[in-house]
């Protein structure tokens, strides 16, 4: 057998087999293992870096329950913990290729595994702005995380892109530890909560509006960036030492198109109330399925998904 991508050996080489394979080690991938071990599944989380998701570059999380105030990473350090209490997560275990069938087939660099279900939690990734200068410029001074790389940056001039919740919380974060930011939006409005908002009104932070980012400069370094002023057409340069990229995420959703489940437009996978796709056993949670993208929605679909699946595989709950 070949497989695009996956070499005999490796297709050949049988790693493990159960009853539902989590895709995926996010905020929703955590929750479904959890519920899914607790309601007697043999189950295993297959994540391609390490567990936690985008929230890792989170700087601060407000919103989550119980929760006042925390780094993103610590409260993904504590769900994955509890998480390990239960069920196996590999790590660094990328899932490249996937076959329905009698069972499902995963391919990873490293081997194959089976399962009689799926719950894909595989997330989305940072959505580009697609100008001349951010491919060539990621890593000198254009970045997708202001935890990540803010700290580069302290006593420099920066600008956020984006409107959005995560633009906001960028852009708090690097003020907060000594960077001189700038949000730059293309509408007049934002769409990030209210409480963003007037947090950024309260410390000044400026907007320019209406305008977008149409070429980062290219060098050794970020030195500035051309905007343009979409109501009067004007381009100016600005000087800045980085690009604080937010302008929202793109599913990764290449497995659901592999195993042909419904998907919008955007490429989200259609859920229906209970986590099911189209496809019998396979269910989707977390962003990758769409929605409203919180912590608390993820954590919800993982578990709702993880017990959809314990009532297909098991006979239903209440033996209707
Ligand atoms: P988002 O809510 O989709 O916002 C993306 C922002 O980028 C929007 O302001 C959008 O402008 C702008 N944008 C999109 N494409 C652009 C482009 N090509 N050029 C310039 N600007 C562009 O994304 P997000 O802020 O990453 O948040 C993603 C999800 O996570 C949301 O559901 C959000 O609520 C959630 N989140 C929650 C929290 C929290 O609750 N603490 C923190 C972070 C994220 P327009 O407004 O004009 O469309």
């Amino acid at each position: 057998m070949t497989i695009e991508g996956i070499t005999t050996d490796s297709a050949e080489t049988l790693l493990g087999d159960y009853d539902v394979i989590i895709i995926g080690a996010g905020p929703a991938g955590l929750s479904a293992g959890i519920y899914a071990v607790r309601a007697g599944l043999d189950c295993v989380v297959l994540e391609k870096g390490v567990p936690g998701g985008q929230v890792l570059t989170s700087p601060n999380i407000e919103n989550y329950p119980g929760f006042p105030e925390i780094p993103g990473m610590k409260l993904m350090e504590a769900m994955a913990e509890h998480a390990k209490r239960y069920v196996e997560i590999r790590e660094g275990e990328e899932v490249l290729r996937v076959r329905g069938g009698d069972r499902f087939e995963l391919f990873t660099a490293s081997g194959k595994y089976t399962a009689r279900a799926l719950i894909l939690a595989t997330g989305s990734s940072h959505r580009k702005l697609d100008v001349p200068g951010e491919e060539g410029m990621t890593g000198k001074g254009v970045s997708y995380c202001a935890t990540c790389d803010g700290f580069f940056y302290k006593g420099k001039e920066v600008i956020v892109v984006g409107g959005g919740n995560t633009a906001l919380t960028d852009a708090l974060y690097l003020m907060a530890i000594g960077c001189e930011v700038t949000i730059v939006h293309r509408r007049n409005e934002l769409r990030a909560d209210k409480h963003l908002q007037d947090s950024v009104a309260q410390h000044k932070i400026p907007v320019l509006w209406d305008t977008v980012v149409e070429e980062i400069i290219e060098g050794q370094e970020v030195t500035a960036v051309k905007l343009r002023d979409l109501r009067t057409g004007k381009v100016v340069t600005k000087p800045a030492d980085g690009v604080f990229v937010a302008v929202g995420e793109v599913p990764s959703s290449q497995l659901a198109a592999e195993l042909g489940l419904d998907m919008d437009p955007g490429g989200f996978i259609t859920v229906d109330r209970s986590f099911r796709t189209n496809i019998p056993f396979v269910y989707a949670a977390g962003d990758v399925a769409g929605g409203i993208r919180q912590i608390v929605a993820a954590v919800h679909g993982g578990a709702a998904a993880a017990l959809s699946c314990f009532e297909d595989l098991m006979n239903p709950y209440y033996r209707r």
